[in-house]
């Protein structure tokens, strides 16, 4: 999953940087409004952390641009502790949920993942669950039959886009736009190279290869 963190703290940048790459994250940084804007409409991300305070725009203005064009990725917006109004005005601008500054990193992770899992429908679940397998986000492994299989960080983070995506034929390219920021270089060995440690390790059967369309979790297998 691929996050755009619009904040112009450089410090905190910096740092939340670190948090969601360590969490298999792949990461985008600005601090500008005006640069926010057109790239959270344009690139493909899955969420957008987003400050409030920001050079050039605000981040409301951005937030009211984006859902004015229906650009409707999840965003979770960053407050100061002791600004309730803002807060108001970015769950009424369309926020889909917020965290106040100075906070816990493990909050954070507990609110993306919980966003995530939502903005793909799987919303009662403490935890990703698909395919027989149960994706423990916070030791990055994966459970089968109780048996707990440890993963590469790339395997942790293709298993968890799959299982959000769940049933659904995800081609090379989305998984490239959605697994590395951007400023990586695309190589289109590298998915299936972790696809078949994935199906070493989690079963052959679990992902299948639409030839020419890309790859697809099977819903069901054991
Ligand atoms: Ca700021």
């Amino acid at each position: 999953m691929r996050i755009l963190i619009v904040e112009d703290n450089v410090a905190l940048a910096d740092e939340l940087t670190v948090d969601l790459k360590r969490a298999g994250y792949a990461v985008d940084w600005l601090a500008d409004g005006r640069d926010a804007l057109i790239q959270g409409a344009v690139e493909p991300y899955d969420l957008i952390l987003l400050d409030l305070g920001l050079p050039g725009k605000s981040g409301l203005e951005i937030l009211r641009e984006w859902r004015a064009t229906q650009m409707l990725r999840p965003v979770l917006i960053l407050t100061a502790r002791d600004h309730w109004a803002e807060r108001i005005e970015g769950l009424k601008a369309g926020a889909d949920d917020y965290l106040t500054k100075p906070f816990h990193p493990e909050e954070l992770q507990l609110r993306i993942q919980a966003l995530l899992r939502r903005a793909h429908g799987q919303v009662n679940q403490p935890q990703l669950h698909a395919a027989g397998v149960q994706l423990d986000e916070g030791r990055q492994c994966a459970v089968k039959n109780d048996e707990i299989i440890e993963l590469t960080a790339a395997e942790f983070s293709l298993l968890r886009y799959l299982m959000l995506h769940e049933g659904q034929i995800i081609s090379k390219s989305k998984l490239h736009d959605h697994l590395y920021d951007g400023e990586t270089e695309r190589d289109s060995n590298v998915i299936e190279v972790h696809v078949n440690h994935l199906r070493r390790k989690l079963g052959k059967d679990i992902i299948e290869t639409k030839r020419g369309q890309g790859y697809r979790l099977q819903k069901n297998s054991e």
